[in-house]
């Protein structure tokens, strides 16, 4: 990320949050106008909450993204939703390839790709996660793993500017467990060096978040590493107070 750049810090609800849960949404959203022209922050709520999380910030400095999006426009495809309707809700982002995604959905690089291209179709920003599982880590396959993952799952017409990429160790979700400093370091500079090969141009300020047990507390020490660009946070972008700190670190 160069200077132009600024770090995202993206907040994902999972399955988690009603309408009574756009209250904390409009917290978020008041205390994003802060940190206008220093992070970009964003909520991805669930699917049902698009529309009126976008109306909600339409004015706002908080940007809206979805989980998900099927890889085609549209078609005979019972309860999935096209990366033009996330877009029509007045979203600007989607998550793909999520670890719970690739692991209960079994989504595969190959899907996980579609999706990305089906994001850009639609003029969103595709936030492509990738990362290793607690085994792949324990035999040494870290760097394969993502290597492979980037090659397979981020489209040849990714750019700095549609596209994201999420580093999350599966490991580390959810368990309140992080990689070291160092492990994430040089997992960040591998994957640096590899979109700056394939993307000339566009690598240098792609952005590579880093998620996995974020939270305000380890924030400052993780945002700290260099080519880590922000965060994408789960279980921490529930509360209001717990987001904004993490974006306030910047
Ligand atoms: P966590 O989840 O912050 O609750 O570990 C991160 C994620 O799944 O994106």
């Amino acid at each position: 990320m160069t200077p132009e750049t600024k770090p995202l810090v993206a907040g994902n609800w999972k399955m988690n949050g009603l309408r009574s849960s756009l209250d904390t949404l409009k917290t978020i959203a008041s205390g994003a106008a802060a940190l206008v022209g220093k992070t970009d922050m964003l909520i991805c709520p669930p699917a049902t909450l698009l529309r009126e999380a976008t109306s909600l910030c339409s004015r706002t400095a908080l940007r809206i993204g979805a989980q998900d999006c099927h890889s085609l426009p549209s078609g005979a495809h019972t309860g999935e939703i096209s990366a033009a309707m996330v877009a029509d809700c007045g979203a600007t982002f989607v998550i793909v390839g999520h670890s719970e995604r690739r692991d209960f959905q079994s989504e595969t690089d190959a899907i996980v790709r579609s999706k990305a291209a089906a994001a850009h179709a639609a003029r969103l920003v595709a936030i492509v996660c990738i990362g290793e599982t607690g085994a792949e880590r324990q035999s040494g396959e870290t760097l394969n793993v993502l290597k492979r993952q980037l090659a397979h799952s981020v489209p040849d017409g990714a750019t700095a500017t549609n596209t994201v990429i999420a580093y999350e160790p599966v490991w580390a979700i959810g368990t309140g467990l992080t990689p070291t400093t160092d492990d994430i370091r040089e997992a960040h500079a591998f994957m640096r060096a590899d979109l700056v090969s394939r993307f000339p141009g566009n690598g240098t300020n792609m952005r590579i978040l880093y998620g996995g047990s974020v939270k305000a507390s380890n924030a400052a020490e993780l945002m700290a590493i260099v080519n880590v660009d922000g965060a994408l946070v789960g279980g921490a972008s529930l509360k209001a107070d717990d987001f904004l700190a993490i974006a306030g670190i910047y």
